[in-house]
């Protein structure tokens, strides 16, 4: 869903700009950041992007019949459309269009539903494709849940969304007030609708300037706290509670005795949900808060890359079968997806770490770059025998985090002397006391941005 700003240069965006440089250089002077590499700042020929965010906002609604049946044929209208596709190999929207548009003609409903069945079908049928080559097994696609959504023929209207439901004739589903106050934001578009049974989902777009930040935090995550920092300051967000949650579900789950797969699953789901929704909340609470403050200080935010980590806790490594459900019952890609989403909405930039700038960035000294010792009676803190101190091991990987992504954040930008120098002068021993070799120093290499 990225949109480059090339398309937006207008006299909007060039005002956009100026008012950005300005901004840059009225906070520079109270601003403590004393590194060099972060000089780009305050270039006042540096020009903003503006990206394009998508959210989504939701709300239940009171079904009427014409709707349901209208769900129902859509989702006919889908199948059959991969019925389609199936048979004649297609799987791209434009060839699946050419040959089922005219078949769909049997089906009693607005045309532009039927656009979007078979775009649906065709999304379906796509990433079909990509799990047989990736080697997954697959079964034949079928859409059993009835849906609609569109993103033609639809207005919000007098407190409502009026969406065509057959020839010439409307239906208004009123929104509640939360709904109205997210979409009637300066700037918000709603660019499609989403119904089933009972939801109604608008999913909403805006064009956001890009700010210019002057430093980064990163922000670790661990399963039992969320830490953000930098060199400056470092914050603890508390997670213990979802790691409570989940052992309360297990245990809830565990009591019910029936021996019967049928319910066994349904009660794992209905608790399964319910914990899926508190943790969701708090990380909501927690994510919230890091993006408002990274804006605030205009901080770019840091992640780590740490996809895979599920490898590590597998059955036949070596640990408890209670660790290991403690380890696949972490969240770390929900906190992920929430930075992420909220970041953008804000024009906040993420910096995405790769694997290999992820390695070691909690047990790496921020200080000196020595291996940190840890010891079992020592729990989360970490020693470094060069440095003669004690750390804490969370914060250490936020430092880390937070520096390795200003050196991406720094090879992004137009070529300054500072940091670009920094490839030879980075070593152990160096006079300045916080690079750290290999970390600081700016790769040669081309970045993959992020
Ligand atoms: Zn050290």
């Amino acid at each position: 869903m990225t949109s480059c700003s090339g398309e937006f240069t207008g006299l909007f965006s060039l005002l956009e700009c100026r008012s950005h440089a300005r901004r840059a250089v009225g906070t520079g002077s109270v601003n403590s950041s004393s590194d060099a590499s972060l000089a780009y700042a305050y270039d006042p020929g540096s020009c903003c992007r503006i990206v394009l965010a998508v959210k989504s906002v939701w709300q239940y609604y009171a079904p009427v019949g014409d709707v349901l049946l209208l769900l129902d044929l859509f989702r006919r209208m889908v199948n059959d459309s991969i019925r389609i596709g199936l048979l004649n190999d297609a799987s791209s929207l434009r060839k699946l269009s050419l040959l089922s548009y005219n078949q769909l003609s049997c089906y009693d409903s607005p045309g532009c539903y039927k656009l979007c069945a078979i775009s649906r079908a065709a999304g379906i049928l796509a990433s079909r494709k990509k799990s047989l080559k990736r080697g997954f097994p697959t079964r034949t696609p079928y859409a059993v849940r009835p849906l609609l959504v569109s993103c033609y023929n639809f207005r919000v209207k007098n407190g409502g969304l009026e969406v065509p439901i057959a020839r010439g004739k409307r239906l208004s589903i009123s929104l509640t007030k939360h709904t109205l106050d997210v979409i009637s934001q300066p700037g918000v578009k709603v660019r499609s609708f989403t119904l089933t049974q009972n939801k109604l989902c608008l999913c909403i777009a805006l064009d956001v300037p890009m700010i210019e930040c002057i430093s980064t935090v990163g922000v670790d995550r661990n399963l039992r706290n969320l830490t953000v920092g930098n060199d400056q300051e470092t914050r603890h967000y508390d997670l213990s509670e979802t790691v409570r949650i989940a052992s309360t579900t297990v245990h809830i789950a565990r009591s019910f005795k029936r021996d019967d797969a049928r319910t066994k699953a349904g009660i794992a789901s209905k608790y399964g949900r319910r914990r899926t929704a508190r943790t969701r909340h708090l990380l909501h609470n927690a994510t919230k808060t890091i993006v408002a403050l990274a804006v605030q200080r205009r901080t770019a935010i840091v992640l780590e890359n740490i996809q895979g980590i599920r490898a590590l806790y597998r059955k036949g490594n070596g640990q408890g079968r209670k660790y290991r459900g403690r380890m696949n019952g972490w969240s770390f890609g929900e906190a992920q997806r929430q930075i992420e989403y909220k970041a953008r909405w804000v024009g906040l930039p993420v910096i995405r770490l790769s694997r290999r700038e992820t390695r070691g960035s909690s047990v790496t000294c921020p200080r000196c770059g020595e291996r940190l010792q840890s010891d079992k009676k020592l729990k989360r803190k970490l020693w470094c025998s060069k440095c003669r101190i004690m750390m804490d091991r969370d914060t250490v990987a936020a430092v880390n985090l937070s520096r390795r992504g200003r050196v991406r954040f720094a090879r992004s930008r137009p070529p300054i002397i500072e940091a670009q120098g920094g490839a030879v002068e980075a070593m152990k021993g160096n006079p300045t006391p916080t690079v750290i070799h290999g970390v600081d120093a700016p790769k040669l290499t081309q970045p993959n941005k992020s």
